[in-house]
């Protein structure tokens, strides 16, 4: 009979559907839309996208069943598009990070516009002949934002993402030692948008472990996408 029981009893635990890693869709219209819960976080990659390595982040994102957003370089969006459309056709989020990743501080504010505008133009250009669309979404190079062209993004209708949690792959550690230090920052801070970059092996060699031990330790995975508003006309920063 004690058998029959714990045999029933776990049955009924097994049939409970797991906790789902993925979290919530977030519709992203404005900066201040992005207002995560204790535990939620954003996965952000930049720089890419790069043959192999972000083809590798994409197998890690599915095997983990969650979504992110790619903050692609333009020339390198341009020397691989296909790569753009199969970050696109995983169903993740892209958005730009100026052409040639200058930091737009240091540089007179027309060419940082031409800047802006290039990389934008070269995603879009990459998915041009797909149904996938761009998001209006940008990211300064080195963090390093002007109140100046802030203004004008948001002028154009572009959201600039920032950071809330930077991991550190742009350091020279070991997969161990940065999966060590995004687990720290990560449980520090608690919840956030995390920029990582698709361009170094450390990063892709950690990311399954990080991922499976953020999933076990309670966190959901949001997935921003734009609102709809802001995908109609492509050409915002142009006026
Ligand atoms: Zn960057």
């Amino acid at each position: 009979m004690f058998s029959f029981t714990s045999g029933w009893w776990t049955l009924l635990r097994a049939a409970r559907p797991a906790r789902s890693f993925s979290g919530r869709t977030i519709a992203v219209g404005a900066i201040a839309d992005i207002k995560l819960k204790r535990r939620e976080l954003v996965l952000t990659f930049d720089d890419g996208p790069m043959p192999q390595l972000t083809e590798d982040i994409l197998k890690a994102l599915d095997d983990a069943g969650v979504k992110a957003t790619f903050m692609m370089i333009g020339a390198q969006a341009s020397a691989h598009p296909a790569l753009v459309r199969a970050v696109a056709e995983k169903g993740h989020t892209i958005g730009s990070h100026t052409q040639h990743h200058v930091n737009l501080r240091a540089v007179d504010p027309i060419s940082a516009k031409a800047e802006i505008d290039k990389g934008r133009d070269s995603v879009a250009t990459s998915l041009e002949p797909t149904r996938y669309r761009a998001a209006p979404l940008f990211r300064f190079p080195y963090l390093a934002d002007t109140a100046l062209l802030r203004a004008q993004l948001a002028k154009g209708d572009i959201v600039v993402l920032d950071v809330d949690i930077s991991i550190g792959d742009e350091n020279d550690l070991s997969p161990h030692q940065l999966y060590r230090q995004a687990m720290r920052r990560i449980l520090r801070r608690g919840s956030g948008v995390v920029l990582m970059h698709d361009i170094h092996a450390r990063t892709v060699a950690m990311l399954p472990k990080l991922l499976a031990d953020l999933r076990a330790r309670g966190f959901t995975i949001a997935h921003l996408v734009p609102a709809a508003a802001l995908l109609a006309p492509m050409s915002a920063m142009s006026s």
